[in-house]
């Protein structure tokens, strides 16, 4: 846990108005977004508040309240730039390091704004005045809604909206080991404003591309296990991508799905892109992935959930690669 915020600071920065910039990593999920939208609509009270993300995010997403003022940095640079240009204070969200926000780093390191970071990533950068971040919490919602009290936030139905579905989007819907006590607390404090959880839900989790399916039997049929390890990977080719229609959020949550065997405790999903291979790593127990994705394949995360990319998009080699490292990592 690391925190250095003084919230008298911010209270005293925030009683003028001010330009107001919220950002977080690449390809936005759930959690990204919705902490980043919950903040926006406290803010926005008060002052010109813009909520830029690296690139598109998936449409199981685009329902959250404010989800049409959010802009898109690819493809709307300039633009951007000068809102970054013009902000007096940057909030970084759900993410530990500054590559993760892609085409927007160097803009955003160049930035000379008052920066906070707020996440619950492992060892995070040590580029922002002042930071939140605790890798035990189990979303940066959750830090969230504490920043928010501690700004004397009245909470309302969107920002409950938005931080309920950070919440259940990083937890599994509340089943990861890492949920405690005090997420069915806030989650109960946000059930106040009548906001229908099953509702979020099914726009969540119901309303899929058929895309989805489809790539999903090309996944389990690629299905390789490897017992003595009690690990399991799954792989998309690129051109399964383009042969059933690939859409961003497509293949969300694909690598858990072997972790549902029996003896299976760690699982990998490679996804082949134009310009290399996307890595998500899950494990359930002791297996560490997050040191296991920065040792071996550029990335990091946490304890059970992280991620990685090799620059090469060779499957073949890529998947050798990776028995190579699982059997000479375990046996060590
Ligand atoms: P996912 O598999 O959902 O893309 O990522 C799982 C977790 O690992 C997320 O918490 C994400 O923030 C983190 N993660 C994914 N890719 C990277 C990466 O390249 N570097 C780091 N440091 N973390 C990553
Ligand atoms: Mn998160």
């Amino acid at each position: 846990m690391v925190s250095n915020i003084d919230y008298a600071f911010i209270q005293n920065f925030l009683s003028t108005k001010k330009n107001i910039v919220i950002t977080t990593h690449k390809t936005p999920d759930g959690d990204a977004l919705g902490s980043s939208l919950a903040l926006y609509h406290q803010l926005k009270k008060n002052h010109n508040v813009s909520v830029i993300v690296p690139n598109e995010y998936p449409h199981s997403l685009k329902w959250l309240p404010g989800s049409s003022s959010v802009l898109i940095y690819e493809g709307g640079e300039s633009i951007c730039n000068s809102i970054i240009h013009n902000a007096d204070l940057l909030f970084f969200l759900d993410f530990n390091k500054l590559y993760r926000t892609h085409t927007m780093c160097s803009v955003l390191e160049s930035s000379s704004a008052f920066k906070i970071m707020i996440d619950h990533h492992e060892e995070p950068d040590g580029c922002c005045d002042y930071i939140l971040s605790n890798s035990l919490v189990a979303s940066t919602a959750e830090l969230m809604y504490d920043f928010l009290k501690h700004i004397d936030c009245e909470l309302n139905q969107d920002i409950s909206v938005c931080l309920y579905t950070g919440i259940i989007t990083d937890t599994g819907s509340l089943r990861y080991p890492n949920v405690t006590r005090k997420t069915h607390e806030i989650i109960s404090d946000l059930m106040r404003f009548d906001i229908s959880h099953s509702d979020i839900h099914e726009k969540l989790y119901d309303s899929q591309n058929k895309s989805r399916l489809d790539l999903l039997r090309i996944c389990l049929q690629n299905l390789k296990l490897y017992n003595s390890q009690h690990a399991a990977l799954i792989f998309l080719m690129e051109s399964d991508l383009i042969d059933f229609n690939y859409q961003k959020g497509d293949t969300e949550g694909f690598v858990n799905l072997p972790l549902s065997l029996k003896h299976i405790t760690f699982s990998t999903f490679f996804i082949q892109f134009k310009d290399g291979i996307k890595i998500s790593f899950r494990s359930q127990g002791d297996f560490d992935v997050n040191s296991f994705a920065k040792l071996y394949f550029n990335g990091g995360g946490h304890k059970n959930a992280a991620g990685g990319f090799i620059d090469n998009k060779d499957m073949d080699s890529a998947i050798a690669y990776f028995e190579n490292t699982l059997k000479t990592h375990l046996e060590k």
